[in-house]
């Protein structure tokens, strides 16, 4: 394993997270991205370029023993071209899937997996059509490129309709019914090139202006954690999936409802650094290099703040027992992910403690 080069495909955090848990393994890390100021490029090789320039994949491709990527709008076409020259992992079917909402409730569909009810919507008849199904209010979706809650309107009467297409249409969408839901939970996933499987406890995700802000594990009873790793199984497995996956869910009277996957480390599984066994950045790692998974326990209570547009106070933040602060070395931009921190501590009252500072600290801007 020592002295492999892992090419990753995008240079953001969820790559510089990767190197980070992979340099106590021995290993090397070489980032391929378009932007020359990616933050990823501070921990590791940056190769520069646009993903349909073959000779520019190539060259970084040259000398990597295994391929994978850190953002699921990595165009499908240059991860297919990669594998002429690596093993690229997760496979880029996966990549196909996560990439249009249509598709990816279509497949949750087939594998038995609940979700809100969708609707393809092409134009405005198509979107009155599907809204006499749903009725008001109801969620319409670009199919593709859509994240962090853009690209998307909640429509809650029969005049926002003509807005909302202003705005959205001519691009395919999707309709969605609107889902009251008591939380939103996430689940983090393993998969093996030797077909090992390895889960998270669930985790409960707040969200601000479409958002993750805040993430922990989630209280959550046997059923609903087996009902998860059931469907995450089953999403893997169908793929013949190797790496880290996310599935974000709805979770509604009780039951979960797929909204969406990502193919990749996941922001609600930023706690499994300090919060777990092992983390998933090094179990995404241990997945693509056919290693055994390792231990997904948490260790302790641990709650995960993002840190969105600005920065708190550091040295204050440094002065809560127990917060652990990771930045991205991003300028700040409002709604753009600059940092997390994770307060993990066993005693209680710190933890309630610290939440409560770091609350006060935290100085998001949306
Ligand atoms: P997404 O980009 O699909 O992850 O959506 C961003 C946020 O919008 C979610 O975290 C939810 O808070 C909200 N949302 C998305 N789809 C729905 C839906 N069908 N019903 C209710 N809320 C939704």
């Amino acid at each position: 394993m020592s002295n492999k080069t892992i090419g990753i495909l995008g240079g953001g955090q969820l790559g510089r997270m990767l190197a980070l848990a992979g340099y106590p393994l021995g290993l090397r890390f070489r980032f391929f991205d378009p932007a020359t100021d990616a933050c990823a490029g501070h921990v590791g090789e940056l190769y520069t370029g646009q993903y349909d320039d073959a000779e520019a994949l190539a060259r970084f491709a040259n000398g990597v023993d295994v391929i994978t990527y850190e953002f699921e709008n990595v165009p499908v076409d240059a991860a297919r071209l990669l594998m002429q020259h690596a093993p690229v992992y997760p496979p880029p079917a996966a990549l196909e899937k996560a990439q249009d909402r249509l598709i990816e409730k279509e497949f949750f569909t087939a594998l038995g997996i609940p979700t809100p009810f969708f609707q393809a919507v092409d134009s405005v008849a198509d979107l009155e059509e599907a809204l006499a199904h749903t009725g008001f209010p109801a969620v319409l979706k670009t199919r593709r490129f859509g994240y962090d809650g853009k690209g998307q309107i909640v429509l809650r009467q029969g005049a926002d309709i003509a807005p909302a297409w202003e705005q959205l249409g001519g691009v395919p969408l999707i309709l969605e019914g609107f889902v009251d839901y008591q939380r939103e939970v996430s689940i983090i996933a393993a998969r093996t090139c030797t077909g090992a499987f390895a889960w998270y406890p669930l985790a409960e995700n707040e969200h601000d202006q479409g958002i993750l802000a805040r993430s922990r594990p989630a209280q959550a009873g046997a059923a609903l954690q087996s009902e998860a790793v059931a469907y995450a199984r089953r999403v893997l497995e169908a793929l013949d999936y190797v790496g880290v996956l996310g599935i974000e869910f709805f979770q509604e009277n009780g039951y979960l409802l797929a909204n969406e996957m990502a193919p990749r480390v996941h922001n609600s599984g930023h706690w499994t650094i300090e919060g777990a066994q092992t983390s998933q950045f090094e179990n995404h790692l241990r997945a693509i290099l056919g290693l055994s998974p390792g231990d997904t326990t948490l260790v302790e209570q641990v709650t995960l703040f993002n840190l969105i547009g600005s920065l708190p106070d550091l040295d204050a933040v440094l002065a809560v027992p127990g917060a652990h602060l990771h930045l991205y070395d991003k300028a700040p931009r409002p709604g753009r992910k600059i940092g997390h921190i994770t307060l993990r501590t066993a005693d209680r009252q710190r933890f309630v403690d610290g939440m409560d500072t770091l609350a006060r600290l935290i100085v998001n801007q949306l």
